[in-house]
Order: C-alpha cells, then structure tokens, then sequence
C-alpha cells in the first residue's frame, strides 16, 4: 500500500468492482486502489441469483426501487438502462442471456463468470486491490485521509461501495454506514428487505419444503398493499420464494398485516366451486383429502380442508354444497397472520442507508462533501428481486466513473 492513491475505493462488491473496472479503463493515468475486507473480492457477488447472478432485467423501471432515493432512480436508469450495462460486459468480455421475465444472466450460468470479468478487466490496468483490509474512518481535509486496519493512505477521490447490511456471512456489514456518518450524511436506519416472512399458523410444520405456484396479496386493515405471482414456499416458521421477498419490504413494525394466498388464481369463485362439484362425483367414493387431486399439492390441499373445517376422512359425496363453498373460499384467500420478517442475516438486500437528496443523482457524488461518492446499495435504495439490485449498483458505479 502506498500513501496516496488518485482513487480509492471502499468495498469490492458488485458496485466497487463495476467502478473500478471502468474507472481504470477510462482514467488510465490514475492510481487506483480497491480496498475490501473480506479475503476475497466479489463474495456476494458468487451467491446472488442462486449461484447464476441475476445481474440486471432489462424491464427496469424508477417503480422497481423503494427508499428515499427512488425518486432519483428515473434519472440514473436514463443515464444507465439495462442495455448500457449489458453493452459495457459485453466490452468487457461477458456474454449474456435472458429469460421470459427479463432476468438477465451471464451466459455461462456462472455468478463467477461475472466476478472473473470484473476482477480481470481491473486487473488489467493495474489497480492495487487490498484485501482484508477495512475501512475504518475517512476524513476530508485538503486530501482524503483512509484509516485502515492495515494502515492508513491518503486519496484525492473516495469511492464508498460498502453495500447494505443484509447477508453478513458475505460481507454485509454496518461499518460503511458509520463512515458516511462520521462524515457527515443521514443514514436511514438499516432493516431487512428481500427477505422470508415470519407468520403465526398451526399448519406451518406440516408443510414445510412444499412450494406452490399462486397469487399472494399483502394486507394490512383490510386494504390491499401489493400482489404478486409467482412461487411461494413453504417453510417451518415462514413464507419464502421471490414473490414473498417482494412483498417482505412493505412489512413495517407495530402494523398487522395478513398475507393472502390465492392458490388457483386462474379460477373465480364460480369456477372452483364447479370445478370442486365435479371431483365430489369424480372421487365419491374416496376420503374427501382426494377432493382437489390434479389440482394442489396434497399437502395444502389436507390443510386447505382443516381449514376450511372439512373432516378429510369423510367420504367426498358427502361433502355438503355449503362446504365445497368453504373449500373453494379457502382456494382463493388461505391466510397467514404475519408475525414479522426475518432478520438481516436472512435477508438478500437492505432496506435504509444514505437518505437520497444528499447525493447528486447525475454523478453520485456527495452534495456535503466534493470528491466522495456514494454507490449501490449503501444508499437508500433498495430494488425488487429479478436483477434490479444489482442493475443500480451497476448503473449507479457507471455514473461515478464517468462523473471523475
Ligand atoms: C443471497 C443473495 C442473492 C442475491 N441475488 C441477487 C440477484 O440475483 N440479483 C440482484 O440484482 N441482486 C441480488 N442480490 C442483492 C445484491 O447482491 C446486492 O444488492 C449488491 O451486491 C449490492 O452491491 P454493492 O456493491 O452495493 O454491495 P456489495 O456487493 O454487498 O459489496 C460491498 C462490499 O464492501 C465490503 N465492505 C463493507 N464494509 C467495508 C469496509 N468498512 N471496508 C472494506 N470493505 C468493506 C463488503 O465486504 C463487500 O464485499 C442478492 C443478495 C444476496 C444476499
């Protein structure tokens, strides 16, 4: 490590990374240093998208962020599209592929693929990565000056790409925060988002692991706050899948919320009560569990008829009309309490960090402080799940490293 670098850059995540690959290509003359406490680059960067990185959607929009800097997210998207980014991997040598939903992935299906273009672009031209090495403090004089658990340097340019506080096993970590506190900007109190939801119920246990394809709605005083489609799992304590993380990031404190799941969304009222008629003649002589086989895991359907109030081993014929109404309600709306979220270990992004009108949203940089920028997820900007987390750390360390 020398005294002093051109550039320093806190943090080699997604962001970091991103940064430093173009900041090195574009500002040749600069040195360059990326500083990262974990022993390795990029640690996230290996688990996201399930080993595959989902690493933007080319559907993004201002309305797929949340956080006080999502009012500035339409210009970032403007200056950075999905198609911006994907046009500077491919110039960077990354190959790319996306799927009915817009989720972009490199076309290995390897989040390493990913991580390998970054580092080796950097690398390239030269740029002092130092690993296991964290930022302690930063201070603005005439210069920046770094404190570091493996010394301290001094930088013309500070680039805080700390990411949130999801996720710790891979690097998520509150110090960033403090850092950008210290120098002065408000930080958004830090809670998870993307994340499993913890609700009451007594069927929970019996179907763990099961996963259904439906409609789940978020509620709190009988008024709908989002839907969504897709996989909803389920697991010992809590719901899980995309559609539930989505749903995760509107749960607030001392609020009660009831999650809804519509198993059959295809079908209306009418159609699952006809539907439900015909099964009772299909399967009459058999155990009313049997009701609903070839349309539910059997799992949910035993739970579906608990809760419906149906004894599952009265035969189907003798399932009264006035039940198969109860059954079919149940289909459309099966009810969780919800008891909270889990915690940011669990949870995939983080919710809070820098509050949005602090940092210039053309450039990144700090409106408090010239020459310090903030980047990805240590801001208050927190994405839906599909890509557009990664696709703002992206866009947003493009924008820095045009802006120096
Ligand atoms: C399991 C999982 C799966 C995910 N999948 C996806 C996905 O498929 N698509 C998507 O869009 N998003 C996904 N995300 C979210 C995405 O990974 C993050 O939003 C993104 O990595 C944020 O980028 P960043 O550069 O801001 O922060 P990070 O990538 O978290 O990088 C921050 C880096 O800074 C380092 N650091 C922190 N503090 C210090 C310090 N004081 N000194 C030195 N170094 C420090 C950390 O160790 C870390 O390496 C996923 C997240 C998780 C946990």
């Amino acid at each position: 490590m020398k005294n002093h670098y051109d550039i320093a850059v806190i943090g080699g995540g997604a962001g970091g990374l991103f940064f430093t690959a173009l900041a090195a290509k574009i500002h040749k003359d600069k040195n360059i240093i990326l500083i990262e406490k974990n022993q390795r680059v990029g640690k996230k960067l290996l688990i996201t998208g399930n080993g595959r990185c989902n690493l933007t959607n080319i559907y993004v929009k201002e309305e797929n962020y949340h956080g006080t800097f999502r009012i500035y997210t339409g210009e970032v998207l403007k200056a950075c599209s999905s198609d911006k980014v994907l046009e500077l991997f491919s110039e960077m040598g990354l190959m790319t592929k996306a799927d009915d939903f817009g989720r972009v992935y490199p076309k290995s299906n390897q989040a390493s693929s990913v991580l390998d273009v970054l580092r080796f672009n950097a690398e390239k031209e030269n740029v002092t990565f130092c690993c296991e090495c964290k930022a302690l403090s930063v201070e603005k004089s005439n210069l920046f000056k770094i404190a570091t658990d493996k010394g301290n340097f001094t930088a013309d340019k500070v680039i805080v790409a700390t990411g949130g506080a999801a996720s710790p096993k891979a690097g998520g970590d509150k110090s960033g925060y403090e850092i950008l506190k210290n120098l002065g900007h408000t930080v958004i109190k830090p809670s998870p988002a993307l994340c499993p939801v913890l609700v009451k119920s007594d069927y929970l246990k019996s179907l763990k692991g099961v996963r259904v394809q439906g409609e789940i709605g978020l509620e709190v005083d009988g008024k709908c706050v989002r839907k969504e489609l897709g996989e909803i799992q389920f697991t010992e304590n809590a719901l899980s899948g995309i559609c539930v993380f989505n749903l995760s990031g509107y749960i607030e404190k001392h609020k009660s919320y009831i999650l809804k799941i519509k198993l059959m969304p295809e079908l209306d009222f009418n159609a699952l009560v006809e539907t439900l008629c015909r099964n009772r003649e299909v399967f009459s002589t058999l155990d009313a569990e049997n009701l609903m086989t070839g349309m539910l895991h059997k799992r949910v359907a035993q739970i579906v008829l608990k809760d419906a109030k149906v004894s599952l081993n009265k035969k189907a014929r003798d399932i009264s009309d006035k039940e198969i109404k109860a059954i079919a309600s149940k289909l459309n709306s099966l009810d969780f309490e919800v008891l909270g979220v889990k915690d940011l270990s669990d949870a995939q992004v983080t919710k809070g960090g820098v509050k949005g009108d602090e940092i210039d949203a053309n450039t990144m940089e700090s409106k408090k402080i010239k020459g310090l920028y903030v980047i990805g997820e240590a801001l208050d900007c927190n994405g839906d799940c599909g890509g557009f987390n990664l696709h703002f750390a992206f866009a947003t360390a493009y924008l820095a490293a045009s802006a120096l």
